[in-house]
């Protein structure tokens, strides 16, 4: 078992990068298979519980109130349909509910709303995440306290990169809300996107500084910016998909332990890059379809690539009783399979 390193250098994470990409790949999977199941993935389903009109102004972002992408705007959703949601992507298979909201931090009016949400949705027995933006350490322990099991907080890119991206919050509010994070017990979802315009530095930059936390986060997503248009990042030159895949196997080797989710963007992947993906060392992918406001593969195509290439939907680690319906991917995959609807790759 590799041990969890917090003392990563730019030049070890970029030698190890710019290896051949048959080493990186190896290494990657060497590292994968000591710590994971390598045919298991972790599923997960977002929900927007409020849309748009964000006063901050990241550029990739469709929801910032400083760009005309015509999106609509939603107020914050009523409890009923989010635990109707939650109820209906528990249904589907997924473990893990994440409600976003598009704040640059939650109003003391809200936060009754949210914590209500929160414990309901724990009910039902789903790990439960959201991302409402920048907290307070009471806030933190509020959410805490509610059960709330992941709160996702991105760095986006590496220091140095994120000026060019955001003006209206520092890398340092980051990284002091995902400390509020930590004190208060919480587990912490924290990554970047790729193909902002940035170098291969910093991409390194933002993995180091990822690996480099007191603790590394439990989830890393590892988003593709999707191009909108009306954005400042609608014109942004394609990242090679190597590129893409070259990070995702330096974060799997720098953080062993961590789930490492394909995120925004998988919806522009074919199936043989998100395979590739899958054996860089990623292990959890959002399932459904819309990543908040951006499409996502149909949950179909989702299936059926998981039959393609023999991978079954990681469960939850806590005890659930009799509860069988968890299972519901994982059986909908086997008898999908077996009506011979589409070709099972294993059997
Ligand atoms: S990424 Fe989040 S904080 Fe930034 S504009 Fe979008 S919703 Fe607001």
């Amino acid at each position: 078992m590799s041990a969890i390193r917090h003392d990563w250098t730019r030049e070890q994470a970029l030698a190890l990068l710019k290896q051949p990409f048959s080493d990186l790949m190896f290494q990657a999977q060497q590292v994968h298979r000591a710590h994971f199941d390598p045919n298991r993935v972790q599923v997960s389903t977002l929900l927007s519980i409020k849309t748009g009109a964000c006063p901050e102004d990241c550029k990739y972002c469709p929801q910032s109130g400083h760009y005309n992408t015509e999106l609509e705007k939603e107020k914050l959703l009523d409890i009923e349909k989010v635990v109707a949601e939650a109820q209906a992507a528990r249904a589907k298979g997924a473990t893990r509910f994440c409600m976003g909201a598009a704040w640059r931090s939650p109003r003391a009016k809200d936060m009754p709303y949210v914590l209500d949400m929160v414990k309901q949705v724990k009910d039902m027995g789903m790990e439960t995440c959201m991302t409402l933006g920048m907290l307070e350490d009471d806030q933190a322990q509020a959410l805490a306290d509610a059960g709330l099991d992941y709160y996702n907080h991105n760095l986006d890119t590496s220091p140095e990169f994120y000026g060019e991206i955001i003006t209206t919050r520092t890398y340092q509010d980051r990284l002091e809300t995902l400390g509020n994070v930590r004190k208060a017990g919480m587990k912490v979802c924290c990554g970047g996107i790729l193909g902002m315009g940035e170098s291969e530095n910093d991409r390194v930059g933002l993995l180091v500084q990822l690996a480099n936390l007191p603790e590394q986060p439990e989830s890393v997503p590892i988003n593709m910016l999707v191009k909108v248009a009306g954005t400042p990042l609608e014109q942004e030159a394609d990242l090679n998909p190597f590129d893409f895949i070259r990070s995702v196997a330096l974060a799997r080797i720098m953080m062993p332990e961590s789930h490492v989710r394909l995120s925004a963007g998988r919806e522009n992947m074919n199936e043989q890059m998100q395979a590739l993906a899958f054996l860089a060392g990623a292990n959890s992918i959002f399932y459904g379809e819309k990543l908040l406001t951006t499409a996502n593969p149909e949950a179909d195509s989702d299936r059926q690539l998981f039959a393609t290439l023999g991978i079954q939907p990681e469960q939850l680690s806590v005890d659930h009783g009799e509860d069988a319906e968890l299972d519901h991917l994982g059986q909908r995959l086997r008898d999908q399979a077996s009506a011979g609807r589409f070709y099972n790759a294993v059997n």
